[in-house]
């Protein structure tokens, strides 16, 4: 089962892509976690994406494709994959769908998580993710049991620089103009669904699930 989840940033997309991964037990790939361990470790491809991260802008393809294509040819990824975060630019999308097609294989579904804008700008603001193991939580929506402390790894909660709100602006401007063209490309691919991300989480997962079996 191989299925991408499209949305704007902030839509939810990456809660509902590791709660699809465990259910069907796949790997869940975020291109965006890939990058975020790499400024971590101080790597010469985290130098280089943290230069755009923090600005709001998408990563070169070159650096991107490269990343996932050697990601996705792993072992565990054999039974499927949930991406997330992936392709974000129609040229990332026509190279995944090339590298598929040698062999043999296409992507199952395009989940897109539909939602507004305006509630992205206020989600973004409470959201808080973990310094140690990149877990995000939402001071409203999705609080971690304790403020300010990351319930799987007890390390620190903080507002991520790309989820300030300059960055979050510039980000929804650069999904507009690049990543929302990806919804007609898998709608003419016949494998685009899309459900309402603006409904509480267990719900949306739930929309998600009845359209994947
Ligand atoms: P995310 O965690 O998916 O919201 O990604 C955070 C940031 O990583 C994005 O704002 C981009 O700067 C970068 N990024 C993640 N995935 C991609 C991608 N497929 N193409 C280009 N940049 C990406």
């Amino acid at each position: 089962m191989k299925i991408i989840m499209l949305g704007a940033p902030g839509a939810g997309k990456g809660t509902q892509a590791k709660m699809i991964a465990e259910k069907f037990g796949v790997p869940h790939i975020s291109t965006g976690d890939i990058f975020r361990a790499n400024i971590k470790e101080g790597t010469e491809l985290g130098i280089e994406a943290k230069k755009y991260m923090d600005q709001g802008l998408l990563v070169p393809d070159e650096l991107t494709v490269k990343i996932l294509l050697d990601r996705v040819a792993k072992e565990d990824c054999a039974g499927g994959y949930v991406l997330d975060g992936f392709p974000r630019t129609i040229p990332q999308a026509e190279v995944l769908d090339a590298a598929l097609d040698k062999l043999n294989e296409k992507i199952d579904y395009a989940v897109n998580v539909d939602v507004p804008d305006e509630n992205i700008v206020k989600r973004m603001s409470g959201r808080r993710a973990c310094l140690k193991c990149g877990a995000t939580f939402h001071i409203e929506h999705i609080p971690p049991k304790q403020e300010g402390i990351c319930d799987s790894c007890g390390g620190e909660l903080v507002l991520r620089d790309d989820d300030k709100q300059e960055t979050v602006q510039n980000r929804l401007k650069v999904y507009h103009d690049q990543t929302q063209p990806l919804i007609d490309y898998y709608a003419k691919k016949g494998v685009l669904k899309s459900v309402d991300g603006t409904v509480e989480m267990q719900k949306v997962f739930q929309s998600i699930s009845d359209i994947i079996k």
